[in-house]
């Protein structure tokens, strides 16, 4: 059994070319919901769905997020009716908003919701969110807390990032699944995520630390840091505003409790000395993931490296 650690758009390329080699159902994906918000009453969870629509093959890929061609005809109305629209919701997304809402409302957890979505998308992995409880990144600024929606899509990330809380941490659980599956793979791997609003929201909820390092699994990491910037994103905005280098080596440095490996670019064969300092091996490829073979080629290096240690 394999577990993965998964964010959005950078998460979700991988994995595709995971599962072209790997089947579905050996595979179990647990998601950050740190990005979780409400719109017009709709739950929306950006992650989850990067992921399931990816793997269902209805992603907008242009975009990374969305509905391949999704019009956005019900938020052009809604903004006539005056109210806020600067989050992207096209007709289609809106329909897994509105079900998963209904299927919340009804009593059922997001763990439920998400398999019951992710059944109807005629997929067979196992996605989980990280909690069925409320859990928000919010992010601290020069310019006030906000919600870390409202900083990266409202504000576009222009804001000097002082901080970063973990919203509802302290009460949050670990969905069911999300613990016995980092104790009972024999590969975990940590996708190719922002470490601080993707990787490290999962890290954070109660006990997940705790098991990747208890578990036997083989533990590998990609790096999302090339040539000391993030492919997409804010990552280094939020690590240099964390007071952190923005590099890959300190994406290992956060990881470095529970990891066995660490993939990174061979752009940056120069990190490799300090990464293996801190125990960790290093695995040196292509990491940008443009065309699926691309995906296909890193999914298998991380499946070769495993078996190497
Ligand atoms: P989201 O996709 O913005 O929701 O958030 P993620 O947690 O997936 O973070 C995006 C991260 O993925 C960024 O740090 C990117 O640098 C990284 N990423 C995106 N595409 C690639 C890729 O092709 N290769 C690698 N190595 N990292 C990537």
């Amino acid at each position: 059994m394999i577990t993965a650690l998964a964010g959005g758009v950078g998460a979700a390329k991988f994995l595709s070319g995971l599962v072209k080699i790997v089947s579905e159902e050996e595979l179990t994906i647990i998601v950050n919901t740190g990005d979780d918000i409400e719109f017009f009453g709709l739950h929306i969870s950006p992650d989850l769905d990067i992921v399931a629509y990816t793997l269902a093959g209805i992603v907008d890929e242009e975009k990374g997020w969305g509905i391949k061609g999704d019009t956005f005809h019900c938020l052009d109305m809604l903004r006539r009716y005056g109210y806020e629209t600067w989050f992207n919701l096209g007709d289609r997304d809106l329909a897994t908003h509105i079900h998963r809402t209904a299927l919340l409302r009804s009593g059922l957890k997001l763990s439920q919701v998400t398999k019951d979505i992710c059944k109807r998308l005629g997929l067979k992995v196992n996605i989980l969110p990280m909690t069925d409880d409320r859990f928000e990144t919010w992010i601290e600024t020069d310019a006030g807390l906000m919600h870390f929606q409202e900083y990266l899509v409202k504000r576009g990330a222009k804001d000097r990032v002082l901080g970063v809380k973990y919203m509802g941490m302290e009460n949050a659980s670990p969905a069911e699944g999300v613990i016995d599956s980092i104790l009972e793979s024999d590969l975990i791997i940590v996708c190719p995520s922002n470490p601080i609003v993707s990787i490290g929201t999962i890290l954070s909820v109660k006990g997940v630390r705790e098991s990747l390092r208890r578990s036997r699994a083989r533990k590998v990491a990609i790096s999302p840091i090339v040539s000391g910037a993030p492919i997409k994103g804010p990552a280094d905005k939020l690590m240099s505003g964390l007071g952190l280098e923005v590099s890959a080596f300190s994406v290992a440095y956060l990881y470095r409790d529970f990891l066995d490996i660490f993939v990174l670019d061979q752009l940056d064969e120069k990190e490799r000395e300090r990464i293996e300092s801190l125990g960790i091996k290093t695995i040196l490829t292509n990491t940008i993931m443009r065309a699926l073979e691309d995906k296909i080629n890193l999914a298998k290096t991380v499946l070769e490296a495993s078996r190497s240690i």
